[in-house]
């Protein structure tokens, strides 16, 4: 498709240029998206502040990777997809040949890529996509629903990882995302099922979409408060869903001994926390990680959300014009009702789901 489009393009650090730029040109092999809602994600801030060193290289770059919209254009080798058709897609792009792809790890390819992170994405009006990358969405998932499959599949990767058994206590630390982590804790029967953070408004969300105990770490030491609430044993599983230092020190000292703690939340590169490694040994203390989700992960999200097992909505706090990405990306750090917020080149005023 020939032509120019809307899009923000992050032009260098801590500015965004809102302007026209052409069209991408698709390939064979290739599906072109025409964008309804991209969600600003916790690593777009990371794009934008230039806090990750390989995602720098890649500016000038169009961000954004959570997205839903209807297929504007489709390459000839792609198959059952058409000009219409409600989609999301896999952000992750392999080598396939690589040590770890070749064992069956691709998140961890030496030439991992994602769409809106590494190559233009989905703050525009248009993205280019593999074919293959391509999801359908059912008709029972509303479009702002599919807006928020990407992060859904990046939780579920995580709770693959921790492996939580029916019956089994799970603390998550943080309630943005965490909030979502906390659903499928409990989807996979944890209990109990325990959330903290520092803000009242988000732990009361918490509160009414699944978790069991909420801990306002402004008023309680949240380690002793786990402690008290599993019975002086601690936590089966602890899920970090900030990044930050300090709260992988904390999950690791009310995760109980034998338990896992789960790290999520993203710290930047040259932040260390201290972790006492007896206890590794003594208190058969385990740690996983998981950074996103890929392929099949799609397809499960996309389930999860159809048959009411999870549902994103409560998470969605805003929809905002792709003409005002820049202040929102800058005021989700201070207004604390901003959890998901989705960026919409097809819409010029802002909506809010929240009460000021
Ligand atoms: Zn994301
Ligand atoms: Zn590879």
């Amino acid at each position: 498709m020939k032509g120019m489009m809307k899009a923000q393009v992050l032009e260098r650090i801590r500015h965004y240029e809102y302007k026209e730029v052409p069209i991408p040109e698709i390939n064979d092999d290739e599906v072109l998206v025409k964008v309804k809602y991209c969600g600003i994600c916790g690593s777009d801030w990371g794009s934008y502040t230039g806090k990750y060193a390989d995602e720098v290289e890649c500016i000038p770059l169009i961000t954004g990777h959570e997205v839903y919209g209807t297929v504007a254009e489709v390459g000839k080798n792609a198959q059952g997809i058409n000009v219409g058709d409600r989609v999301t897609y896999d952000i992750c792009i392999t080598c396939g040949t690589c040590y770890h792809c070749r064992i069956g790890q691709p998140l961890l390819c030496s030439n991992f890529k994602q769409i809106g992170i590494h190559t233009d994405g989905g703050f525009a009006e248009y993205v280019k996509v593999p074919w293959k990358n391509i999801y359908h969405v059912p008709d029972e998932v509303t479009d702002e629903q599919a807006a928020f499959v990407e992060p859904l599949t990046a939780c579920l990767n995580a709770s693959h990882k921790m492996e939580c058994e029916i019956g089994r206590s799970v603390v998550v630390i943080g309630a943005g995302l965490g909030i979502m982590h906390a659903q499928l804790a409990k989807l996979r029967g944890a209990a109990p099922v325990i959330v903290t953070d520092a803000d009242p408004y988000r732990l009361e969300i918490a509160k009414k979409v699944c978790a069991d105990y909420v801990i306002n770490v402004r008023e309680k030491d949240p380690v002793e408060e786990v402690m008290r609430l599993t019975g002086g044993i601690g936590a089966d599983f602890v899920l970090e869903a900030v990044g930050n230092s300090k709260t992988y020190e904390q999950a690791f000292k009310m995760v109980r001994k034998g338990g896992k703690v789960e790290a999520f939340g993203i710290c930047a590169e040259d932040d260390f926390a201290s972790l006492p490694p007896v206890e590794f040994v003594t208190s058969e203390k385990k740690i996983s990680g998981s950074c996103a989700g890929i392929s099949y992960d799609w397809a499960d999200a996309l389930n999860l959300i159809r048959y009411k097992r999870v549902d994103p909505m409560p998470l969605i706090s805003a929809i905002v014009p792709l003409e005002q990405l820049e202040e929102t990306v800058n005021e989700i750090r201070t207004n604390h009702k901003l959890i998901k917020v989705l960026v919409s080149p097809q819409t010029h005023e802002r909506v809010n789901f929240y009460e000021d």
